[in-house]
């Protein structure tokens, strides 16, 4: 099951880790997703927002039905977040079309989907097992590596201790938090902690839905003083996850049922089947790359979880990278791409730690006021004020497809003529998205050629040995070029300059 020898070494198979397989393994690289969890462990469902760009990865991967199939709660189901005093309580504000569930038609390829980390976890386990290159080595961990200029030499252990030194020629850490390879190749996290500890659990409580008086939300953020939380479902049969503020790892163990019925507004059957205490952080590393090994996902950046960024931006990091390894070990990647991917990523981590430290600020325990569960004059103004409050302080949180979709790769040393933005997704027909017709290496956009430009381009991909799909679409306008990367990002755009082919070919392959 482990081999001796590897293409690429993924240290970690949590999601990003598993995304970096399945995006080097349908390029045919030969990697091996070193990982101690035999099994994917439903106790702690952090992400359940899949952002549209997530999803839009699943779509090039040809497995975003296959999540949605097994997600338990239906995009149609709901794409409302509810603020309340309880779940039975007076309800305070209500966004619509939340997270990505319902984007303005054309914006993009896919909407989002709510599923509990688990379920996309164990999709891609599945996924990495059906492609011949990759393996998931699963009871085993990474604990040492050292590197020369050919290879990286990893030292693997089992579960009963035994080591064994696993050569590859590129590593990536995608072990999380307290990542090996992270404090192997000397990088450290900058950036703060958060000062209030937040408590997780998941509950069974099949009772619950009889007193939800707001109807199916993905998100309710319960305001009242015995249970300030933020909470929803993970099914529709009566299992919820629960995010207490400010309740300590003890005094959460201790006060579990309480807040459960605080939360619910009225004494509930409930059992807490798991628990999961964490503190925020906004950190990023100082490095993401030591010659031959690279840092991805959650081992590289952490962010608040609100507006549910992590796993989505390690996904994205484990894409990025993903496609920029397999072109440098089939050839056709230049020493520029790698160095590009740090270039590109870390502008992207940077803005989503802002955002998610932004969307931290107001909480429920911050919207407390003693009045808003009244039923008088009194009650309604503090409700009214909540309202305003809410609306004015979360609405970016939920409604963060800016964020999420314009990523311009401006500063990229392999972009030029002004681009590296994501290509703007166009439907071409029913359920067929331009996307779709993109080839998997270069794609070259094409709208009346006056010039035949793009036989240059198409001999200048020749030569470099990277292929290049050639569409005939409309673009900016007559003569206009766009040449798009497996990402999805564009590389150049411009006029048909005729002789430069070969020049922007290179660049965009990395030099
Ligand atoms: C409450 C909460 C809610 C969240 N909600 C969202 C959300 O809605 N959307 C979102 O995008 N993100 C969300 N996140 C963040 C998300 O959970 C993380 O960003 C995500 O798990 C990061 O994935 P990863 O693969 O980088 O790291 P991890 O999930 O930490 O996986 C690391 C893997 O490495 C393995 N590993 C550890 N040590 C070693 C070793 N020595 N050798 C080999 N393997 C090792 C571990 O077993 C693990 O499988 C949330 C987080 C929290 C706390």
């Amino acid at each position: 099951m482990l081999p001796d020898r590897c293409e690429v070494l993924v240290a970690g198979g949590g999601p990003v880790g598993l995304a970096t397989a399945v995006e080097l393994g349908r390029r045919g690289v030969d990697c091996v997703v070193v990982e101690p969890r035999t099994a994917v462990s439903h106790s702690r469902p952090r992400c359940k927002t899949v952002n549209v760009r997530t999803m839009e990865h699943l779509r090039r991967w040809g497995i975003a039905d296959r999540l949605r199939e097994r997600a338990p709660l239906p995009v149609a189901w709901s794409q409302d977040v509810v603020f309340c005093t309880s779940l039975s309580g007076h309800e305070l504000s209500r966004f619509h079309g939340v997270l990505g569930l319902a984007p303005e038609a054309g914006r993009c390829a896919e909407p989002g989907q709510q599923a509990p980390q688990y379920v996309l976890e164990e999709l891609l386990r599945e996924v990495v097992g059906e492609l011949a290159p990759a393996t998931l080595a699963t009871g085993h961990r990474v604990v040492a590596l050292d590197q020369d200029e050919h290879e990286v030499r990893v030292e693997v252990a089992d579960e009963a201790g035994a080591t064994r030194t696993v050569v590859a020629d590129f590593v990536v850490g995608c072990d999380g938090p307290r990542s090996v390879v992270r404090a192997r190749i000397g990088a450290d996290y900058a950036g703060e902690h958060a000062l209030r500890p937040n408590f997780g659990m998941v509950v069974r409580a099949p009772d619950l839905w009889r007193h939800v008086r707001h109807g199916p939300a993905v998100q309710y953020w319960t305001v009242n003083p015995v249970a300030p939380t933020l909470m929803g479902p993970l099914d529709r049969d009566g299992t919820w996850w629960v995010i207490a503020f400010g309740v300590e790892r003890e005094a959460g163990h201790a006060r579990a049922r309480e807040v459960v019925d605080a939360v619910a507004g009225v004494p509930v059957e409930a059992e807490v089947l798991s628990t999961d205490p964490w503190t925020a952080r906004m950190q990023l590393v100082d490095t993401a790359r030591r010659g031959r090994v690279f840092l991805a996902g959650d081992a590289a950046h952490l962010n608040p979880p609100f507006g549910g960024h992590g796993l989505n931006t390690g996904v994205g990091d484990a894409v990025d990278f993903g496609w920029k390894l397999a072109a440098v070990l089939r050839g056709w990647g230049g020493p520029g791409l790698l160095a590009s991917y740090e270039a590109e990523r870390r502008p992207v981590q940077e803005r989503v730690i802002r955002a998610a430290e932004e969307n931290m600020k107001t909480l429920s325990t911050d919207l407390l006021d003693d009045d808003l569960d009244r039923d008088d004059a009194a009650g309604e103004r503090a409700r009214a004020a909540a309202h305003e409050r809410i609306q004015d302080t979360k609405a970016a949180e939920f409604h963060a497809l800016d964020l999420v979709l314009d990523v311009v790769h401006d500063r990229s040393p392999v972009v030029a003529g002004g681009a590296g933005e994501r290509l703007p997704h166009a439907v071409l027909a029913p359920g067929h998205s331009l996307y779709d017709d993109l080839g998997p290496e270069l794609t070259l956009l094409v709208h009346r050629d006056p010039y035949s430009a793009a036989d240059a381009f198409a001999a200048a991909a020749r030569d470099r040995g990277v292929d290049l799909r050639v569409l005939d679409r409309p673009g900016a306008g007559p003569g206009d070029l766009v040449l798009v990367r497996p990402d999805q990002h564009v590389a150049w755009r411009g006029e048909a300059r005729p002789g430069a082919a070969a020049e922007i070919i290179a660049r965009a392959c990395g030099g």
